[in-house]
C-alpha cells in the first residue's frame, strides 16, 4: 500500500499530492548512545538518530528535561534498553500516540540477557543485568529489529537501510573476531571495575573481573565498603581498576589514591565517542584497547 502511494507520488511529479508519511524519513529517538550508535549504522546516509540522555550523564539516574519530552514526542521510532535501567522513562514512552514504534531491546525476541552477576538469566528471573548493549550479538540484534521496522515506514529507502544493516553486521563480525584474538592471552588477567557496567563484554570475550568498587551503580558507596576495597586491592592486587570516565567521586579517590593500583579508565557508553556508523565498532575496541592498557606494565 505504501509502496502503491510513493509510486503514486512519483508519477504526479508533486510531493504536495503525498500523505506526509510518505515523504519524510523516520525519526529515530534513542534513550543512550550506544543505541544511538547502532540506529546511525542502520540510517547512514538517510537520517540521523537523535539521543535522549546526553554524553557525561548517567543512565541510571536521570531527569527528564521538557525539551526531551518534546523529542520522543514528535519520535516515529524511540529505542531504548527498557527497566529498569531506565525506569524514568517508562511512563513516557507508554504514553506515546499509537503510529510511534517503540522498540526496547530488552524485550526483542533472541536477545541475550545475562542476570547481573554475569550468568545466563534463568526464565524465573526478572531483574537482568541491563549493560546489554556490550554483547556484539545484541547490537546486531537490535540493529536487525530496528531496520525491519525502518523499511516498514520508509521503503522509498529500503535498499539503504537493507546494505547499511549488511555494513553493520560485517563491521561488528570483523570487530569482535579482533577483540576475541587480542584478548586471548588475557583471559586469566585479574583486574577490577569501578561499576559493574562491562559484564556482556567480560562474558562475550572470557574475562572475569575479581570485584567491583561501587556495586550500586553510580551512587556513591559508603565508608565501611570502601574500606573492604581497599582490603581487597591490597590482598589481589589486580592488574588494573578499569573506570568509567566521568565518573568522579570524591571519597572513592581519596581511598584510592594512595592504594598500588593503576587505574585504566573505560568508556562504556560511548561518551566520547562520535555517533556515526562505525561509532558501535569503536566503543567496543576501545573497551579491549582498556584491557591492552591494563595488561602492560604499569
Ligand atoms: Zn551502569
Amino acid at each position: 500500500m505504501i509502496t502503491r502511494i510513493s509510486t503514486f507520488c512519483l508519477l504526479a511529479g508533486t510531493m504536495l499530492m503525498c500523505p506526509l508519511s510518505s515523504m519524510a524519513q523516520p525519526s529515530v529517538v534513542a534513550s543512550i548512545k550506544p543505541l544511538q550508535m547502532i540506529a546511525a549504522a542502520v540510517m547512514d546516509g538517510v537520517a540521523q538518530p537523535a539521543v535522549l540522555i546526553p554524553s557525561n550523564q548517567s543512565p541510571h539516574h536521570y531527569v527528564l528535561r521538557p525539551s526531551d519530552v518534546a523529542l520522543v514526542s514528535s519520535a516515529d521510532v524511540l529505542l531504548w534498553v527498557g527497566e529498569p535501567m531506565e525506569t524514568y522513562l517508562a511512563s513516557l514512552f507508554s504514553d506515546v500516540e499509537d503510529a510511534t514504534t517503540v522498540l526496547e531491546a530488552a524485550s526483542l525476541p533472541e536477545i541475550w540477557l545475562q542476570a547481573p552477576g554475569g550468568e545466563q538469566l534463568q526464565e524465573e528471573e526478572a531483574r537482568y543485568d541491563s549493560h546489554l548493549w556490550l554483547n556484539s550479538a545484541n547490537a546486531m540484534l537490535i540493529a536487525e529489529h530496528l531496520a525491519v521496522e525502518l523499511v516498514r515506514r520508509d521503503p522509498a529507502n529500503s535498499a539503504a537501510y537493507q546494505s547499511n544493516l549488511a555494513a553493520f553486521q560485517s563491521l561488528v563480525v570483523a570487530t569482535q573476531a579482533q577483540i576475541a584474538t587480542r584478548l586471548a592471552s588475557m583471559r586469566a588477567m585479574e583486574f577490577a571495575v569501578f561499576h559493574d557496567g562491562i559484564r556482556y563484554f567480560e562474558r562475550q570475550f572470557g574475562l572475569q573481573n575479581q570485584f567491583v568498587v561501587a556495586p550500586d551503580h553510580e551512587s556513591q558507596p559508603g565508608i565501611r565498603h570502601l574500606m573492604e576495597i581497599q582490603a581487597l586491592i591490597e590482598q589481589n592486587s589486580p592488574a588494573c581498576l578499569l573506570e568509567d570516565i566521568n565518573t568522579s567521586m570524591a571519597t572513592v579517590n581519596t581511598v584510592l589514591r594512595d592504594l598500588p593500583v593503576k587505574r585504566v579508565p573505560i568508556d562504556p557508553l560511548g561518551d566520547a565517542i562520535v555517533a556515526d556508523k562505525q561509532g558501535y565498532a569503536r566503543l567496543l575496541t576501545s573497551l579491549a584497547d582498556a584491557f591492552d592498557t591494563c595488561m602492560q606494565a604499569p
